[in-house]
C-alpha cells in the first residue's frame, strides 16, 4: 500500500506529542496564518474567511506545529498523539 501523500517525515518531530485543540493565534507578531503540517490547509483567523480552518490542533508544549482536524483524525493513531487542554508555558 502506498504511503499517504501527506506523510513527509513528520514522525521525526510529531510522534507522541501532546496536542491541543485551539483557535488559531499568531506565533509571532505579524504572522497571519499557519498551514497544516500534513496537507498544508491554511489555518488563520483571517476575517475574510478564506482560511480553511480557524481552529485546529497545535503542539501543546510549544504552540508551533499545526495539524488540521481532518489530518488529526487520519493520523492520530499512527502518531500516538496525546490530547490535552493544557496551554504552553510561555
Ligand atoms: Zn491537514
Amino acid at each position: 500500500m502506498a504511503e499517504d501523500w501527506r506523510l513527509m517525515g513528520q514522525e521525526s518531530y510529531l510522534c507522541g506529542r501532546s496536542m491541543r485543540l485551539a483557535r488559531w493565534t499568531p506565533y509571532r507578531q505579524g504572522w497571519d496564518h499557519d498551514r497544516c503540517d500534513f496537507c498544508a490547509a491554511e489555518i488563520s483567523d483571517d476575517p475574510t474567511g478564506h482560511a480553511a480552518y480557524k481552529e485546529a490542533w497545535v503542539t501543546a508544549d510549544d504552540d508551533y506545529s499545526w495539524v488540521c482536524p481532518e489530518c488529526f483524525n487520519d493520523f492520530r493513531e499512527r502518531f500516538g498523539w496525546v490530547v490535552t487542554d493544557q496551554e504552553a508555558d510561555t
